[in-house]
């Protein structure tokens, strides 16, 4: 029994039927998923949500599935940290993350996403998956499509992290890098698309495979006891996740599941590519397409398609955008990791930094509830960290190098890495 009703445009609002379309013939809007909120909620309550297994189909009446999904049942219920040392740290008296570092398989928000593209595309009927991708996406159209049996193909900008390369050629898929950045790979993506028969899943297959993100704001909202938080910061790249997690929140008040949402939304943004939350400083519609230099190479989208969207979750919302140097992000990892045990890649130092920043600011109070966005594992891309984290210090197989190594350095669990004399 399905509950989607079909696909609608999101700016003329006609409709289309549930096929692998993504932009309205008419005004060229982007297509989204539609369906029944009347049927869900009468037929979707907290008790039956609460009684199935933890993972992100636990939601599956509000994800656009007509059958039985086909990869992604570990995928989802990621912890929520309630991050007692960090809110000491940044003086506040609530803070969470919501922690996709661990997300099954690849260890990022995408895995979400991808399980219900990968899903739709079977029930299309599709034999190739394929995706244009800053890194995450690769690891997690590779990983699924091997997990499933489908042949697919990824492709990236040539100069993405060894590890993402790795953690994707692994898989056995067809990886090409594309001798350019990702909105060159994305343009090439799309003339693929239209040309070859595949299921790419953020281009023909993108309404289906964006609700995916939905999971990561309905976990949150039952993670706090059926409760919205009063902030949220949320990173972007393509500005698809930020829209998702306020849809997330504003399906459950439609359905009835919370009671009031008021919720500010807040965009993170790598300061060398930050098309997005300069067009919300600057209080104008119109996104700018930058060209990206950043370490956080799996935020760098110059061309965000859901640029505009975002930006209206932002002003919504009353919430903000923010956006924090290389520097900044690599402090926010080093604070993640020394104040909470948790290793963010470079993504989660931009969501951290900007979160500070927020705070230090005064846009986000100190006693209201906040939530974190972690989407992606710093064991990743650990490039970025090369020399900026101190190293071992090296001695021989002896007790006597290293008491006297203790000797030289006081109290030896006292020193800090970095503090190498
Ligand atoms: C892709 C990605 C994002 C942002 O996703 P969009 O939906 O394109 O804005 C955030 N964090 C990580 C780690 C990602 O890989
Ligand atoms: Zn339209």
């Amino acid at each position: 029994m399905s509950y989607v009703k079909g696909l609608k445009c999101r700016e003329c609002g006609k409709g289309y039927p549930k096929e692998a379309l993504h932009v309205c013939e008419l005004c060229f809007g982007p297509l989204e998923v539609d369906y029944n909120y009347e049927k869900i909620k009468k037929d979707v309550t907290r008790e039956t949500i609460a009684k199935r297994p933890p993972n992100m189909w636990r939601y599956k009446e509000l994800l656009p599935i007509d059958g039985e999904p086909a990869v992604g049942f570990d995928t989802g219920f990621t912890p929520l940290v309630r991050a007692r040392n960090l809110e000491k740290a940044l003086g506040v008296k609530e803070l969470y993350l919501k922690n996709d570092a661990v997300n099954h398989p690849t260890l990022s928000f995408k895995d979400r996403v991808v399980a219900v593209a990968i899903s739709k595309a079977r029930e299309f009927g599709f034999k190739v998956i394929a995706c244009a991708s800053t890194g995450n996406l690769a690891n997690s159209v590779a990983a699924n499509a091997a997990a499933c049996g489908m042949e697919s193909y990824v492709f990236i900008p040539s100069d993405l992290e060894q590890t993402k390369i790795i953690a994707t050629l692994v898989y056995g898929t067809n990886v090409i890098g594309i001798k350019g950045n990702y909105d060159e790979v994305n343009r090439l993506c799309s003339e693929i698309s239209g040309k070859y028969g595949w299921a790419f899943v953020n281009i023909n297959i993108r309404p289906y495979y964006a609700e995916g993100s939905k999971a990561f704001g309905y976990e949150i909202v039952e993670q706090l006891g059926w409760k919205a938080p009063k902030h949220i910061i949320v990173p972007m790249a393509g500005g698809s996740l930020i829209t998702k997690i306020w849809k997330a929140f504003n399906e459950f008040q439609k359905i009835g599941l919370i009671d009031k949402m008021d919720t500010k939304v807040y965009g993170a943004q790598a300061t060398g590519c930050a098309p997005i939350v300069t067009a919300v400083k600057e209080g104008t519609e119109l996104i700018r397409p930058v060209k990206p230099k950043t370490i956080a190479k799996s935020l760098a989208i110059g061309n965000p398609a859901d640029g505009y969207y975002s930006a209206k979750v932002m002003r919504d919302s009353n919430g903000w955008g923010e956006d924090v140097s290389d520097e900044e992000i690599i402090d926010a990892m080093k604070l993640l990791a020394e104040t909470e045990g948790i290793f963010a890649e470079t993504a989660g130092g931009v969501t951290l930094g900007v979160t500070k920043k927020l705070i230090e600011q005064g846009r986000i109070p100190k006693n209201e509830s906040i939530v974190v966005s972690i989407t992606g594992n710093g064991l990743k891309t650990q490039e970025a960290l090369q020399d900026k984290i101190g190293a071992p210090r090296i001695i021989n197989a002896r007790l006597s190098d290293f008491d006297e190594l203790v000797a030289k350095e006081g109290k030896v669990y006292a020193v800090k890495a970095g503090n190498r004399q």
